[in-house]
Order: structure tokens, then C-alpha cells, then sequence
């Protein structure tokens, strides 16, 4: 079986093959930068994730590049608004951005490029396809593309060539279907665009890109004529891919995208989210209120990337409870001792199949959420049993890791631990003189942790503040924050630096 993929251009489920094997050029539209991104957004973002982590699981070397978008409509406005330049605004949400990436656990493109770093490109585009006269100078200064001068305009879109404007014009960039009109390709400087710092010269004229050029200029600086897969939200399918494929085509002759993949919108508590309905949510708020990303990427990983999915609190809780399962029997796993019964081996090898089975059918995570519970529970079995041969569970950890880790929906250092009040009293090891040392090399973590936290309690109940003050302090060094709670203590990872 080879990963199976819905093509937006042909409504097909059709088996993925690269160009260039084992490169796939990957190009993901990325945020604009006038605001924080919301989690709607971020389904997208992490749906990219899973798929360019699955393609490298399946062995394929990605190069992937994510645009930034720092010029447009909405990002000028918003300076304008604040009372800053341009790059000011811009650069304080591409900081908050890789932050929430960060977070979510966001494998890091291979390229970031901005918009403003690369007008001569997009200035080269709009020459090529003035000189191709798929591009006309309109009166207002403004240079706009001619769709009816490009047969294939609406292909993707599937907008109906009849309902099309040509010649009619619209210099926003975004539109509805019914506004299929003449789109601009570089706007004309108006006296806010010079104020904001976003206007450049060009042959044709002083102004600024449009919001779609930018995505065709910078993706074939990076990644050549033809992408193996261009991604993004459904919501970007008319007009701004629509129109990537006239500029891209028109201007290079080839095809521009192999492969079309559009990932659905999220809902909050049943509706569309919004500002005006108070369910506005940022990633940042969900940080905030001290969710591991882990439970965030359970929960968007449970539905379809090709489905709708409803955000809600209770789905977050049931998704958080299903990463402390992964998290436990992982723990277990690592912890057990080698034992002589049922062999790990098989259900290794049954979870490889079956995650890939899944992920490969139009990446059905669901699925493969529901494959790593299968092991939990068999593994789980087996554990009680007190089997295993060290071999069979090196096997099993690397089956584990191997699939949770496209999915991000575990990770050791991001793990919250969570110890009973009868753990911790049970698990104090020394005696109250013996000294508190960080974990041994090889020791396991999760394990000496629940050790310290024990150390810290009894130390507190003796009333021996400067030993509890040094447990908390040896865990903080490993990346816990104690948090004590009315059952037991909590062991939360601390943020980690960004890099
Ligand atoms: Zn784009």
C-alpha cells in the first residue's frame, strides 16, 4: 500500500507518487501576520504537520516551505490601525506565531519566507506575465490578471466559466465565487500604503503585491515550476489557489500543482468561530490555561482532516485523558523489567501495520488513534501479566514512538505527570538525611520524578522547607513544575525555550 491522497482538482482519492522520489516539494500557504492565529487556523497548520511528518515516516524527504504573508490588505489595515510601520506590526506576530508553533509541536519548515523579502520575484512574475499579455495595466494604476485569457481559470474552484467577469475587476484580495472577476496582481500605491512602509518601485508602476502573487512567486523560487503538494484550508480554494494556478501556469507553461490538499473547518461548540459570537479561540488561550498541545492534536487528530470537526471543551478533556493513557503505558513500558511472558513482538508489529493502513487510506487518523488504543490496551495486558523480553519492548517503545510521533499526541518531555497522594506518600526512597540527587544517566525519568515529588511531600510534612525547596528545585531542572492538587501533585512541563 502506498499513502492514497484526496486531489481537490480531480475530487479523487488517487494513489501519491513524488516527482523527483524520495524529494517532495511541499508548499503550505502560511498565516498572515496582522493578528495572533486562531485554533481554526492551527487545525490546518497541524493537518500539514501530520501529513509532511507521515511522508517522512514513510521515508520520503520533504522540503517544505511555509509563506508568510507580512503584505496584504489586511496587514497594511491593521498597521495603519496601530499607528506603526508595516514591519513593526508584522514582526511582533510572526514572533507570536513560531511561539504557538512551538507549542503545538510544529515540525519546523524548511523555509519561511516573507513577502517583503521577496518583491523582486514577485515584480519578475508580473513582468513575465505582462509580456505573455495574460496581464493588462488597468486605468486606476493597478496591473490585473485577464482570466479569460487563461482557458483553465476555475478548474479547481470548479466556478462556472459562464458566470465568469472578464474584464470586470476586483483589487481585493478576497472575494466570493460570484465575484470571478479580473484579479490584481500588484496594487497601485495609495498615500496609507507609503505610510505603512509597503509600497516598492516597479517598471510598472509604484505599488505592492497582491495577496496571491505572493504564495506563486515564492513557491517557485523555492521549490521550482512544479509542486508535488500544495495544502491548505478549503477556505483558500477560490479565490487564492484558483488564482496561484492562472499566475503560476500562465507565466511558466507547466503544471503548477500535482496535488491539491484542502483540510476542513473547525467549529467551536457547534458554530462557525467568530469574534462577534465570543468563541474566538487562540492557541495561546488554550497555553494559557495550561493544556498540553499533546491533548490538542489528540483532539484534531480524531477527526478527519477531510471533516468538520467541533471543538469542545469535553472533547479536549476526553482527548487529554487519551494522551495520559499513551503517556502511562510508554512509562511502562520503558520501567518494566525484562520478563518471560507474552512477547511484545507481535503487537509491535500489528500497531506498524495497522497505523499504517490507516494513515495511508487519505490520512484516516481516527483510525490510527484508534490503533494506538488497540496497543495500549493489549500492551497494557501483557504488562500486568509481567511480560515481555527486553528485545520485544525495545520493539514495542520504537512501534510507540514511532506512531504517536506523526501525530505528536505523546512526548516524554512534554508529559504531565499526575501522582497520586497515595504515590506520594508510598514513594519517599531515603531517609530524611539521604541527599536528593538529579536522575542517574539511563534512569527513567518519569519514574525518579515521581520519586522527588514523594521526597518533596515528606520533606514538607516534617516541615524541612529547604529539602522540599531542593526537590521542587531538582525537578524544575528536568523540566517539571510541581503543582499540587487536592489528589496528589501534578508534574507539569515547563515551557521550553523557543529555538
Ligand atoms: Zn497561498
Amino acid at each position: 500500500m502506498t499513502l492514497r491522497l484526496f486531489n481537490t482538482l480531480s475530487r479523487e482519492v488517487e494513489p501519491f507518487t513524488p516527482l523527483a522520489p524520495p524529494r517532495v516539494a511541499l508548499y503550505t500557504c502560511g498565516p498572515t501576520v496582522w493578528n495572533y492565529a486562531h485554533i481554526g487556523n492551527f487545525r490546518t497548520f497541524v493537518f500539514e504537520d501530520v501529513l509532511r511528518r507521515y511522508l517522512e515516516y514513510a521515508g520520503h524527504e520533504v522540503v517544505h516551505v511555509m509563506n508568510l504573508t507580512d503584505v496584504d490588505d489586511r496587514t497594511i489595515k491593521a498597521a495603519g490601525t496601530a499607528g506603526v510601520p508595516l514591519a513593526t506590526h508584522t514582526a511582533r506576530y510572526v514572533d507570536a506565531f513560531f511561539e504557538d508553533c512551538d507549542y503545538l509541536r510544529l515540525e519546523r519548515a524548511t523555509h519561511y519566507p516573507r513577502a517583503t523579502a521577496h518583491i523582486a520575484q514577485m515584480v519578475a512574475l508580473v513582468a513575465r506575465l505582462l509580456e505573455r499579455g495574460v496581464a493588462y495595466r488597468g486605468e486606476d494604476g493597478s496591473v490585473y490578471f485577464a482570466i479569460d485569457r487563461f482557458p483553465a481559470y476555475g478548474r479547481l474552484s470548479r466556478v462556472e466559466r459562464r458566470d465568469l467577469k472578464a474584464g470586470a475587476r476586483v483589487s481585493s484580495d478576497e472575494y466570493a465565487k460570484e465575484d470571478a472577476r479580473d484579479f490584481v496582481l500588484w496594487k497601485a500605491a495609495r498615500p496609507e500604503d507609503e505610510q505603512a512602509g509597503a509600497a516598492w518601485d516597479a517598471p510598472f508602476g509604484r505599488g505592492r503585491p497582491g495577496w496571491h502573487l505572493e504564495c506563486s512567486a515564492m513557491s517557485q523560487h523555492y521549490l521550482g515550476d512544479t509542486l508535488d503538494i500544495h495544502a491548505g484550508g478549503v477556505d483558500l480554494i477560490f479565490p487564492h489557489h484558483e488564482d496561484e494556478i492562472a499566475q503560476s501556469e500562465a507565466a511558466t507553461g507547466r503544471p503548477f500543482v500535482r496535488y491539491w490538499v484542502h483540510g476542513e473547518f473547525l467549529l467551536v461548540e457547534g458554530t462557525k468561530m467568530s469574534k462577534r459570537y465570543g468563541n474566538f479561540l487562540t492557541v495561546r488561550d488554550l497555553r494559557e490555561d495550561g493544556w498540553n498541545a499533546a491533548a490538542l492534536r489528540y483532539l484534531f487528530a480524531s477527526t478527519q482532516y477531510r471533516k468538520q470537526l467541533n471543538f469542545t471543551d469535553e472533547a479536549l478533556k476526553a482527548a487529554d485523558a487519551g494522551t495520559q493513557r499513551l503517556a502511562e503505558v510508554r512509562r511502562r513500558l520503558a520501567a518494566s523489567p525484562p520478563g518471560a511472558g507474552t512477547p511484545f513482538g507481535p503487537l509491535a508489529a500489528e500497531l506498524g501495520h495497522a497505523f499504517t493502513a490507516a494513515m495511508d487510506d487519505d490520512l484516516d487518523t481516527p483510525r490510527a488513534l484508534a490503533a494506538l488504543m488497540d496497543f495500549v490496551r493489549a500492551a497494557n495486558a501483557v504488562l500486568d501479566t509481567g511480560g515481555g523480553e527486553a528485545g520485544d519492548r525495545a520493539q514495542a517503545l520504537a512501534a510507540l514512538d514511532g506512531a504517536a510521533g506523526v501525530l505528536q499526541v505523546l512526548g516524554a518531555e512534554a508529559q504531565t505527570l499526575r501522582v497520586s497522594a497515595d504515590a506520594v506518600l508510598r514513594s519517599p526512597p531515603g531517609p530524611a538525611g539521604s541527599a536528593l540527587e538529579p536522575p542517574r544517566p539511563g534512569q527513567d525519568v518519569a519514574a525518579w520524578a515521581t520519586s522527588m515529588a514523594g521526597e518533596r511531600q515528606a520533606a514538607r510534612m516534617r516541615k524541612d522547607w529547604p529539602r522540599a525547596d531542593l526537590a521542587r528545585k531538582l525537578l524544575a531542572e528536568q523540566g517539571f513544575e510541581v503543582r499540587d492538587t487536592r489528589d496528589g501533585v501534578e508534574l507539569l512541563p515547563r515551557k521550553r525555550p523557543a529555538t
